[in-house]
């Protein structure tokens, strides 16, 4: 099969794979899309480290299920359509698996990063890991929903029910969480970089109602922020966005250093925290609200062998929405 490969920091490359063997516990799946994501460049760059290189990059995987393994529980009969997600096993036993955090589990294997991910004609994965896809999407605008909408959902509930949400880096993820925050009645703030005016818009057409450059002020107060950019200077910035008691959350696995900043943007209860990979129940709950809202992703499709095309212009920044390679 064709693949694409990270195989040190800054190499990748296409490269011809024998088609994966699922074990037991994993279904082999065709894949028909793979999105792009932020953390595929942080891999190639060796900002996210690839514990056993080469690897195919990839966890937005659109996928039909070819062969189940035989392992017992009800895996995913032949012909469905399944989502691969980042999160790709997850040891059952640790404190955190057993205290509904298995984001956070000790042994966690990451789609993309310790498993072959989505950059593939087939992969294989854990069928307790796969989840069926809402209808309502085609295979390259539901791509995006798998980590930039997952995961942003998932940094999105740990803001609380801020009424007044900041989005930080207006790119993939946000694109989606603006929409999934106006569904739920929020009021949507968006910031890009300074002067982009392009994406500034972008915003506005998908539901917020002030857009800005990072370092403006809004026109009042937040009751929370995201920040989906992976530059640390935005910390503070946020923070002096967000009210009392407001929470900012970092939602990307890398940032840049954060600078130093004066105690007073904190106190006033401001909570500062990270977000870290997904649950299955994210996912679940994610999926669901997904096939009742109407999320419109905006797609730049690539094929395969523009997958380094593809991460170069996200470096870039020379496309709204989300990547996705289409296979
Ligand atoms: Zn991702
Ligand atoms: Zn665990």
């Amino acid at each position: 099969m064709r693949a694409i490969q990270i195989l040190a920091p800054g190499r990748i490359e296409q490269v011809e794979l024998a088609v994966p063997t699922p074990s037991p516990e994993q279904l082999l799946v065709r894949v028909h899309a793979c999105g792009v994501c932020r953390t595929d460049l942080h891999l190639l760059d060796g900002e996210v480290t690839i514990p056993r290189p080469p690897v195919v990059p990839g966890h937005q995987i659109v996928a039909t299920v070819v062969e189940s393994g035989d392992a017992d529980g009800a895996p995913l009969a032949a012909g469905t359509r399944v989502g691969v997600p980042w999160l790709g096993w997850t040891c059952g036993e640790c404190r955190y698996c057993r205290d509904g955090a298995e984001n956070l589990c000790d042994r966690a294997r990451f789609t993309g990063c310790d498993i072959d991910g989505g950059y593939a004609e087939f992969a294989v994965a854990d069928h307790r890991f796969c989840f069926p896809l809402p209808e309502r999407y085609g295979d390259l605008e539901v791509a995006p929903l798998l980590c930039a909408g997952l995961i942003g959902f998932r940094a999105l509930r740990l803001a609380g029910d801020a009424e007044r949400i900041g989005l930080y880096g207006f790119g993939s993820a946000a694109h989606i969480i603006a929409q999934v925050a106006r569904f739920e009645g929020r009021r949507v703030f968006a910031f890009t970089r300074e002067g982009d005016g392009a994406t500034q818009e972008f915003a506005r057409t998908l539901g917020a109602e002030w857009a800005g450059g990072s370092r403006e002020r809004p026109p009042e107060e937040l009751d929370g922020a995201v920040i989906f950019a992976a530059a640390g200077e935005l910390v503070p910035a946020a923070l002096q966005a967000v009210r009392k008691g407001g929470t900012v959350v970092c939602a990307g696995i890398h940032m840049s250093q954060i600078p130093p900043f004066p105690y007073e943007i904190l106190w006033g209860e401001r909570v500062l925290r990270s977000v870290a990979n997904l649950t299955r129940a994210d996912a679940r709950d994610f999926l669901a609200l997904a096939a009742r809202a109407p999320i419109a992703t905006t797609v730049r499709a690539y094929r395969l062998a523009q997958a380094p095309q593809a991460l170069a212009d996200l470096r870039a920044g020379r496309f709204e929405g989300a990547a996705v390679i289409e296979l």
